[in-house]
This record gives C-alpha cells, structure tokens and sequence, in this order.
C-alpha cells in the first residue's frame, strides 16, 4: 500500500473513532431528535440555508463513513424539511455518500482484493461489468443487504463510478420517498424498524424483482425478433441437424443419438474432420517416427556404440496414412450410424433457422427442418497474403501429408504448436529445416524458460530457429525460392526448396448460410456462455467457435452444444473453460493446464511458483531423459494450484494429474498424501507437490515438535556419568 493509501486510510480510522470514542451515535437516535425537535426546527426556520447545508454535510459523512444513523438521519430530514426538500436533500447527500464510501472502497481495497481473488472473480467482473447496473438496481430496491455493505463491495468491483452513482440514486428514490414522507409524522414514530411494514417491503421486492423480470422480457423480445420474417414450420423433421462431422460434430450427434433425440451429421469431406485426417493424428504418427531415428541418432546415450536406420521418407509417410486408416472407424460412417446418428455425405447450408439443405456427394439436394442446428464447421490453415507466395507453392498442415519426397531444404514460417511439432518431425527426418518466427521466441504462449528449453533443443538438432525474423515476401530467382524477411531493420534471404505454412487457423465462415441468416461472427462464430448464436436455436462448437483450437475443447462443447440444442430453453448450461489442458508434442513435450507465469503477471494474479527439476528423478535419469520441469503455480500461502506447467517426455500424460487436481480442487498436500508408483516419471508430480510442502515447512510447529522429541528422550546426561561404568552409581 502506498503512502497516500496509508493517509487515507488512517484519516477514516480516526474520524470513525472519534465518532465512537466521543459516542456520536448517540445524536442520531430517535430519542434525540424528538427530544430536539422543535428547537431544531426553530433553527432551521432562522437559517433555512444553513440548516439545510449542515444537514446535507453530515449526511454525507454518515454515509462516505459508513456510520449507523443513515435511517434516523432520513427521518429527520422529513421532519424538518418537508417531504418535497427533504427528498431532495437526502436523495442527493445519500447517493453522494453511498459513492463516496463506494470510491474509498475501491481505492483502497480493490487492486488488494482483485490481486488475490481476480482468478476467481473473472466471471463476476464480467458479469458486473456487462450488467452490474442491473444487480445494483436491484439491491437498491429491495433492502436485503445494508446499503453501506453494497457501497463497499460494489467499489470492489469493475462497475463505472457513474452508474454507480445514478442507478443508485434512483434505485433507492423509493425507499428515500418513504422514510421522508414517514418522517413527516415523525411524532408518531416509535421505532425505524417500523416504518417498513411487510406490505410496503414486499413491494420493494416486487420492484427489485422488475428490472430482473425487464431483462428477461428484452431478452425474449431480442430473440423473437431475430426470427421476424422467418416462418417456423409447424412439425420438424429432425431434433438436431449437426453440419460438419470433425471431433465437435461427431461427439455432438453421439450425444444427441444417445439421448435418444432424432439427429442427422452432415460431413463435406472426411468423418474425423482435421483431427483425424489432416492434424491430431497424421502428425502424431509422423513425430512417432521421427522420434525413433532421433533416437537411433542417440544410441550412445543409452550404452550402444552405433545404429544405424535406412528409411524412406514415402514409406513414413505411407504409415502416416496407415495410422489414419487404423483410427478411421473410431469416426465411421457405419459407426455413428449404428450408434443412432444419421449420416449424410454433402454439404449443408442454413436456409432458414430451421431449416438446412443439403447437397448429397451424388448431387442429390434436400431439406430437412430441424428444431435445432449446430455448426461445427472447423477451421482451416490460415495463409497471409505475403507477396509471391503463390508464385512458390506452398504446402499447409492440410496438404504437407501427401509429401512423398522429403524437402531437402524446408522452411516453416510459424512459431506456433503446430510449426513446431512439424518443424522438429521434418528435421529428424533428415530435412534441413529452417523455422522463422517474427516474435522473440518460439511458442510465445508459454512462459521464456519454456520457448528456451525447446529453442534449444531445437538448436542442437540442428534446426535453423530465426526469431524476430518477419516473412516480407517469396521470390524466385535463377530457379530457387527465397524468403525474403526483415530482422534487425535488415533484410535476410532464405533459400528453400519447400515451405510449410503454419501461421494459424481460420475458422471457416462462409458457404454455408452464416451471411443470409445474419450470424454475426469475427474471427470466430459469436456465441454466448450457451454456446447459441443470435438464433437461440442455433449453436456453434469446436474450432469455428474457437476460443481454444484443440480436438479435446471442441468435444468438450460439443456436450454443451448438444444438450442446450435438446433441452434448452427447459435446461441449459453455460460451457465451463475454467480448466484447459493442452500439449505441444515436440521434444521436450510441453503440457498446460491453467495460468503460467506471463498470464498471472499479465493479469495482475498473485501466485507462488513451485518448480521442480526432472533431473533430479529417478525414472527420468534411467531413461536417459532428464531434463525439464514441472512448475506448479499456487496461491500465495495455500496449495491451491492456479495452474501448471510440465516440460520433459511424456508432460502431456503427466499433467492429467493435476488437471484432474483442478477441476476437483485437490491441493497440493493431497497430491503429496497420493501414493505415486516408483519408478514412473509420474512421481515428479508429486515431487512438485514436495517441493512446495518444503517451501511451507511450518518452522514454529516443528520447534515445538523438536523440543517434544527432546523431552521423549529424556534429561542430556552429562558427559562423565555417560563415560562411567555400569554399577558404579553415585
Ligand atoms: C497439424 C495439426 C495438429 C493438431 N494437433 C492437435 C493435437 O495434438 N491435439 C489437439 O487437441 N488438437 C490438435 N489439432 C487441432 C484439432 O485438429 C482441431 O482443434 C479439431 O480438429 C477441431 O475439430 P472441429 O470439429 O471443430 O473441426 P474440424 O475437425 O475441422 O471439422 C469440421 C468439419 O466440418 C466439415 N464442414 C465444413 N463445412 C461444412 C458444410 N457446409 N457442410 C458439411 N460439412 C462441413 C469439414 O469438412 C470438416 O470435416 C491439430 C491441428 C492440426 C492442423
């Protein structure tokens, strides 16, 4: 806390000291006014003006200080000046009050609490900040909690001082008006409490419950619009019509098959979507292999002096193809038809809410209705527009596996997951691969030491890694390719004979009715915690409605999207993304679940990293593959675990443990009370845990502990009786 908080701070703690040392309260009780009344009127009745500036002033302070004595100060101010000015000077002086009381709050507590709750208060920042005039209106209106509760809590949160101040100068207009207009028979009151018979709180409640009820009713009222000029059909054809059949669209038909609901899958290319034909799969095959000659090119690590593999590329890429075809009925037509779905090959397009065409592979077109739609239409490799690139030929995660001759000189432009699993799979299979990246680092989502770890594993296998090199533009000259890229101001030539664009991933929005039916989307489908679109009846998952582009979360939603699109608006649940692993399957492997550092220091998340080093585990030394970490992010002073990072082989696998830890909320001293096999690389996780329990070590218990010890054992004898003979006893 700075010093000007400290001011502050120390100036409120007096004045409300003083207030109660001095036992101010005591002159905003009833009993003081009435006793007061008349000569406080007589004075008012001299000096109006005055009367009425000094009554303002104090209010103020009750309520910027957060004192009791706000209810009977109302009271007064109808006894004394009216119903007509009393309103105005207590709707006035309360609202300031409130807003004073509402700003201290905020500075002096806010960055405190946000710091170590922000994490978890994401959703209700967001949430006040879309609608906090909303809450707050209603929290005026019904006297639930006491309002300088609501002063201060609100300063805690994102909501704007000026609508704080305005919704709360009209949302407590009503109960301001009935404690003036009481305080006009002040006389006959006997006690505050009084004043709010049940009738007249009901109707507060009632008009608290208003704007909620209003909010709802402009909801139903924005949604029957966006069907205005639709006809919705009488009877449907199907529950759900899913279009595109990759892992949002398998998993959301399987989901709707299985509960029995009427659902028909529309796929224009390939069952399995990119997963299983153009990413997940062909590329993990292809690293598999690749691993093998690494470590062939290793052998002496492991204690065998030389080995030796003859391999041809077409033959590694043929086995790429064989994985897919051993995977292929996981996502099969036939499959998913015996489990209930109905299949279609062709391609689908909204005509209407309710409606989708589809064009068979045969040319055959047909409609059917549907009460529901989800699109899950994916995304594709995006491919800026650098000059020349069309004039080099370029190949893309969807066309880089029909290679059957390796490049002999490959660039890769991309530093993301996908540039650098193939970058590093592309090497070991004996292209000499240079990867350019126009920011510092490689995987920049990760924190530095993690994009050093792999730079320099990539380093010492003998990639080309460029950071802060841009890609300006593709030329061809004397019959050779060149990249021609800035670093350092300068330009840098790269000559190549192929290049692989990894740049990221489009999502596909266009063909197939999003325009005609007026879907707003950007980057991405737009969609609400609901995963629907602006047709309530009309949701979107997977990679077309991003925010993550991983198979794992388009499953994932794909649950949300299929049981909202069939029991919505009876149930439906908004998508939870508050704990999302992934992994970067590139040597070392690089898994995460939740923050890291770079997103806690960005966001403004206080934590304690834990970090224990894989060089140190058994199994990993036996195996010759000690090297990287697991870094386990907590709250500062507790073991619950804000996020994890593990680097080194198999960290994919390993971080199950602690996503499991996160979503469950396990802490850390229940992830050390687990019994870990030995020897398993698993036990580093509980190594991590360890290692943070170290870092805890209640010293003062264990003081306490050593002198109990001491005790156990008995009074230190001294050195000469300890040296003497048996049976010689003093
Ligand atoms: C090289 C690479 C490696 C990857 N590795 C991993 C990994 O290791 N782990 C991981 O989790 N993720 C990985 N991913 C990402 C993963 O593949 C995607 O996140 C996932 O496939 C998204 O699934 P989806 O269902 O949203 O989209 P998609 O799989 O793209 O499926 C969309 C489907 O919709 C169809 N379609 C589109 N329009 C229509 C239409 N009008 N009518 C009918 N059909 C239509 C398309 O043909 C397509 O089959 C990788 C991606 C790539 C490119």
């Amino acid at each position: 806390m700075n010093t000007r908080r400290i001011a502050l701070l120390a100036t409120l703690a007096v004045l409300v000291a003083l207030f109660f040392a001095f036992d101010l309260g005591r002159f905003l009780t009833l009993d003081f006014f009435k006793s007061q009344q008349a000569a406080i009127e007589s004075w008012r009745a001299a000096h109006p003006a005055v009367a009425a500036l000094a009554y303002f002033v104090v209010y103020v302070a009750v309520t910027g200080l957060s004192l009791p004595g706000a209810a009977v100060m109302t009271l007064a101010g109808g006894a004394v000046f009216g119903l007509g000015w009393g309103l105005v000077l207590v709707s006035f002086a309360s609202s300031i009050g409130a807003t004073l009381a509402f700003l201290a709050s905020r500075y002096l507590l806010r960055d405190a609490v946000q710091a170590k709750f922000g994490d978890r208060l994401q959703a209700l920042n967001a949430g006040v900040e879309r609608e906090g005039g909303f809450y707050l209106f209603t929290l005026r209106l019904v006297p639930v909690f006491p309002f300088f509760v609501i002063n201060l809590a609100m300063g805690l949160t994102p909501i704007r001082t000026w609508t704080f101040y305005w919704v709360s100068q009209v949302g407590m207009l009503a109960g301001t008006l009935a404690y003036v207009n009481a305080g006009t028979q002040f006389a006959r009151i006997d006690s505050v409490a009084g004043i709010l018979s049940p009738a007249l709180v009901g109707s507060f409640a009632l008009l608290g419950v208003f704007p909620l009820l209003a909010k709802k009713i402009v909801e139903i009222a924005r949604m029957k619009k966006v069907y205005e000029g639709w006809t919705k059909p009488a009877r449907f054809d199907r529950n759900l019509v899913v279009i595109g059949g990759g892992a949002a669209g398998l998993v959301t038909s399987y989901i709707a098959a299985a509960v029995k609901a009427k659902v028909t899958l529309v796929e224009k290319h390939k069952l399995g979507g990119d997963c299983l034909n153009t990413g997940c799969v062909p590329s993990k095959a292809l690293i598999r292999s690749a691993k093998l000659l690494s470590h062939m090119g290793r052998s002496a690590e492991f204690g065998i002096r030389s080995a030796r593999a003859e391999f041809d590329f077409a033959e590694v890429m043929e086995r790429v193809q064989r994985v897919i075809r051993t995977v292929e009925p996981h996502d099969s037509a036939e499959r998913y038809t015996g489990l209930g779905v109905d299949v279609v090959e062709g391609t689908a397009k909204l005509v209407s809410p309710w409606e989708v065409e589809i064009v068979r592979d045969g040319g055959h077109r047909e409609r059917l209705t549907t009460r529901s739609v989800v699109l899950a239409t994916g995304a594709r490799p995006f491919v800026p527009p650098i000059p020349g690139i069309d004039d080099v030929g370029y190949l893309t995660s969807d066309t880089v596996w029909s290679l059957r001759e390796r490049p002999r000189r490959l660039l890769v432009l991309g530093g993301g997951p996908i540039g650098c699993e193939l970058t590093q799979a592309f090497a070991r299979l004996g292209s000499a691969v240079t990867q350019v990246e126009m920011l510092p680092r490689l995987m920049v989502r990760e924190d530095p030491e993690v994009s050093e770890l792999v730079m320099r594993r990539f380093r010492a296998e003998g990639i080309r890694v460029l950071t802060d090199h841009k890609a300006k533009a593709f030329v061809v000259e004397g019959g050779e390719k060149i990249l021609v890229a800035e670093h350092a101001d300068a330009e840098v030539r790269i000559p190549f004979d192929a290049v692989l664009v990894a740049l990221g991933r489009a999502a596909n929005l266009k063909g197939y009715g999003l325009e005609e039916l007026g879907i707003p989307n950007g980057r991405t489908i737009e969609t609400n915690a609901f995963l629907q679109t602006n047709y309530p009846n009309i949701y979107a998952a997977g990679d077309v409605a991003g925010p993550f582009q991983f198979t794992h979360t388009a499953a994932h939603q794909a649950w949300y999207a299929a049981v909202n699109a069939l029991f919505a608006p009876f149930k439906k649940f908004k998508a939870d993304y508050s704990v999302i692993p992934w992994a970067t399957f590139v040597e070392p492997e690089v898994a995460r679940v939740g923050l890291n550092e770079q997103e806690a220091k960005a966001r403004g998340i206080a934590y304690e990293a834990t970090v224990y080093g894989l060089d140190d585990l058994d199994r990993a030394i036996a195996d010759d593959e000690a090297h990287g970490f697991v870094k386990v992010l907590t709250v500062p002073g507790k073991d619950r675990i804000l996020g994890v990072t593990i680097v080194g082989e198999h960290a994919g696998d390993l971080i199950a443990e602690y996503v499991l830890a996160m979503k469950q909320g396990i802490g850390l001293n229940k992830i050390l009370g687990t019994i870990h096999i030995y020897p398993t690389l698993a036990e580093a996780n509980k190594y991590a845990a360890g290692a943070w329990k170290k870092a805890h070590t209640p010293e003062r218990l264990l003081a306490w502990v050593e002198r109990f010890h001491a005790w156990r054992r008995g009074r230190p004898r001294s050195p000469e009786r300890a040296t003497q003979p048996a049976g010689e006893t003093a």
